[in-house]
């Protein structure tokens, strides 16, 4: 006879104090779920008739989306990095080549047969920056070459292990690879920490864990060259006074690797960027530069990401501020309110006003009780709500409402635009 085991999980606490924080976490982390709030909001979705792991944006997390690639997009330009684009599938040779089918093929997905031969839907950039590169011959005073690419690229997760924005099986990877002399390195990931950090601040991050993620068990490469390659990472970290975890055996297959975690509001860690320094690929793939000396030298690369996957690091900033974001990233900044229909004609004003001054905002002249209008805005945790009744329509004024309730005095437009401007500004800087 067959016994039936129950298995009884529990938590003990040595006092009620820290029980009830216990549950109080438990509780914002239901509350600020990002799968939740992307339903509530309408920022994503998923869908079955698509695929399970491949992510809808829809138009407000497609706004936030276009501010992040935005953003992006100018810093890189500002830090040396120069913008490519590469396609999704390549012939699966290249991948041979970068010894992606050797070390990482449970990753990929099937090839794909065209005329005989077989194509790969990508699991990574790297292959394609590394061609632009070689398309002719680069001298000692053209590098660092820097090549960044927002890149989507597709990796097979079981299906079980899938998780909203944070596990998927199609992604945007806010990519780039360094193509530097072997005497550039240690400056070049000096530079990139402070990048990287500068970014994740930028977004409202930091605090982090760090990790140096040396030598795997099944590597590429040559020792000495992994040990070269660790070291400059130490020594970039131990520069910048930062302090990290050695997590042994955890690199790439291709490359050690400094891996960050932002850590969230709640204190929780999320791994987002990510720099490895790689010696294989150069070799695998021939990338050389014309040294001083007239004759050729294999150049070193580096891989980094540092948002990581654009739909993982947007599902982190939708937990992180449980959806009420800042009014730089903020999909709707203003909600514009009517109190009664006689009030409608400025209301249209004031929207068309503050879209035409670059803000986002929207109307709601429904004809609802102003009460009923305020707490859906609050709910949509729109930053702003301005309330037009008679005494704004008589001074050509607004009343601006702070999600969460302060209220300021009557205002004029360009008081109110120049308020947003500092906000917006601030929460920059
Ligand atoms: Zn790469």
């Amino acid at each position: 006879r067959n016994r039936m085991l129950t298995r009884i999980y529990g938590c003990a606490f040595p006092r009620k104090k820290q029980l009830d924080e216990y549950l109080h976490l438990l509780e914002e982390i239901k509350k600020r779920d990002h799968r939740r709030i992307g339903k509530e909001l309408d920022l994503f979705s998923v869908n079955e008739e698509i695929g399970p792991g491949l992510i809808l944006w829809h138009p407000k997390g497609s706004v936030i989306r276009r501010i992040m690639e935005d953003f992006w997009r100018e810093e890189h330009t500002r830090a040396g990095y120069d913008l490519v684009f590469s396609p999704h599938i390549a012939k699966i040779d290249l991948w041979q080549v970068s010894g992606h089918l050797d070390f990482y093929r449970q990753s990929m997905f099937s090839s794909i047969g065209v005329e005989g031969q077989d194509y790969q839907l990508k699991p990574m950039n790297c292959p394609f920056h590394i061609q632009i590169y070689k398309s002719r011959m680069r001298s000692y005073r053209d590098l660092p070459v820097r090549y960044a690419e927002l890149g989507t690229v597709y990796r097979y997760e079981p299906s079980g292990t899938l998780h909203g924005l944070m596990r998927v099986r199609g992604f945007t990877q806010d990519d780039a690879h360094l193509f530097l002399r072997p005497d550039q390195l240690d400056e070049e990931i000096f530079s990139l920490l402070d990048f990287t950090l500068f970014v994740l601040r930028r977004f409202g991050f930091d605090r982090y864990e760090i990790y140096l993620s040396t030598r795997p068990e099944k590597f590429a490469g040559t020792p000495e060259n992994w040990e070269k390659a660790e070291e400059a990472l130490r020594r970039a970290l131990d520069r910048k006074g930062l302090p990290y975890e050695v997590d042994p055996g955890e690199g790439v297959f291709y490359g050690p690797k400094i891996d960050i975690k932002i850590k969230d509001v709640l204190g929780r860690a999320w791994q987002c960027s990510t720099i490895q320094v790689d010696f294989n690929n150069p070799a695998m793939f021939d990338v050389r530069f014309i040294g001083d000396d007239g004759a050729e030298h294999p150049a070193i690369m580096i891989h980094r990401a540092l948002m990581g996957s654009l739909e993982r690091f947007f599902g982190v900033l939708v937990e992180h501020y449980g959806g009420a974001f800042p009014v730089w990233l903020a999909p709707v900044q203003a909600d514009v309110l009517s109190v009664a229909d006689r009030h409608i004609e400025y209301a249209r004003e004031v929207v068309a006003a503050l879209r035409a001054a670059g803000f986002r905002a929207e109307g709601d002249f429904r004809n609802e009780k102003l009460g009923y209008k305020i707490r859906e805005s609050q709910l949509k945790k729109v930053p702003y709500a301005l309330v037009i009744g008679d005494r704004e329509v008589a001074g050509r004024q607004v009343s601006p409402r702070r999600r969460g309730g302060e209220q300021f005095p009557p205002m004029s437009l360009e008081e109110f635009f120049e308020a947003l401007r500092k906000e917006t500004k601030n929460q920059e800087r």
